[in-house]
């Protein structure tokens, strides 16, 4: 914690400063300036800082006090400086592997999750993603099967070893997708569900947490030490876009947050430019570039028949385009020293 005295701090400013500190336990820094005086205080434990800091910028002379600390630690490199490698069943996301997961939105019948499955899987893809639960923006749009869409995900990893990933949105749906899944995804809309995410990360399966698209990347990252806080670092997270004034595309991909994910965090981040760019011919860029910026990851959807898809239709690959994109992946996996 630094406190930055004013301008016009008097000496006796500074020796109360001093003084309350002591009497709290801590140690202290003094540094004078020329144009002003810095105080570091020693020894403050993380928990007490914010209070701290609020406490001593009323006291006279004081101009600010800046809390150095970082809201999450458990997830943070200084926790652990070696990239984790977090497994979705067989498949490794993380540690030099590049893991593509890749399915339909919605998980729509037992044919075209079966269909989708052994297509993805024949290019390449290391899980099925597909959503039994489904957060839409109307309540009138297609909500998901619910169950059936579990056990069809489960018939499709049953039939093609693939693991699988899928979406919970509430609390009570926990205990059976975690059941079901091999990963448990907690989507944009739900990424501040304290409530859910402290669940998740006692759920006994791996946590993917999507980036919520009003959210900054210090907000994510304290949402995902949420998860961690419940008691797993089995943890993945996913860049979905963020929502800007830009329009021309549905969000607009963060790659610069990949970047900062990959600096502050040692777990693995995985990139979803299908929902990001919300249009599938803009999908195959964004892909490659997510690979060449680091990514551990992609999250792809695929539809067999896109034109029959009940969600996100206009952003899903067909299987000939996906196992075209898998090429090019590959390509640039191997570049930037990554094993698909
Ligand atoms: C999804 O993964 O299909 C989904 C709804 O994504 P998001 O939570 O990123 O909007
Ligand atoms: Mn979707």
């Amino acid at each position: 914690m630094i406190i930055v005295m004013r301008p016009d701090s008097t000496e006796a400013d500074v020796e109360l400063v001093v003084q309350r500190l002591g009497e709290r336990g801590y140690g202290h820094h003094i540094s004078r300036g020329e144009a002003r005086t810095i105080i570091g205080a020693i020894g403050a434990p993380d928990h007490e800082k914010e209070v701290v800091a609020g406490q001593f910028s009323v006291l006279p002379g004081v101009e600010r006090v800046v809390p150095i600390l970082k809201a999450y630690k458990l997830i943070s490199r200084e926790h652990n400086p070696r990239p984790a490698t977090v497994l979705i069943g067989p498949a490794r996301v993380g540690g030099g592997s590049l893991a593509v997961i890749a399915g339909p939105c919605s998980v729509e019948s037992r044919e075209q999750i079966m269909q989708t499955a052994h297509a993805v899987k024949d290019a390449g893809a290391a899980a099925l993603r597909g959503g039994a639960y489904k957060p839409r923006t109307s309540p009138y749009s297609f909500q998901g099967l619910g169950v059936e869409g579990l056990e069809f995900l489960m018939a499709a990893r049953a039939e093609t070893g693939l693991p699988i990933v899928t979406e919970v949105m509430d609390v009570r749906q926990l205990a059976g997708v975690a059941e079901a899944a091999d990963c448990v995804q907690i989507g944009a809309r739900n990424m501040q569900n304290y409530d859910l995410l402290k669940e998740a990360g006692r759920c006994g399966k791996p946590v993917m947490l999507k980036r919520g698209f009003s959210s900054t990347v210090e907000e994510w990252l304290k949402a995902t030490e949420y998860i961690a806080a419940g008691g797993t670092l089995d943890i993945i997270l996913c860049e979905r876009g963020i929502r800007t004034f830009e329009d021309a595309t549905r969000f607009t991909l963060d790659l610069a947050g990949v970047a900062v994910v990959r600096r502050e965090t040692f777990l693995p981040i995985v990139v979803d430019p299908s929902h990001a760019v919300g249009v599938a011919s803009l999908v195959p860029s964004m892909a490659l570039a997510a690979v060449a910026a680091g990514a551990d990851g992609l999250l792809i959807e695929v539809h067999p028949r896109p034109d029959q898809a009940l969600s996100d239709g206009p952003q899903s690959l067909t299987p000939v385009a996906f196992g075209e994109l898998m090429k090019q992946v590959r390509t640039v996996a191997e570049a930037v020293g990554r094993q698909l």
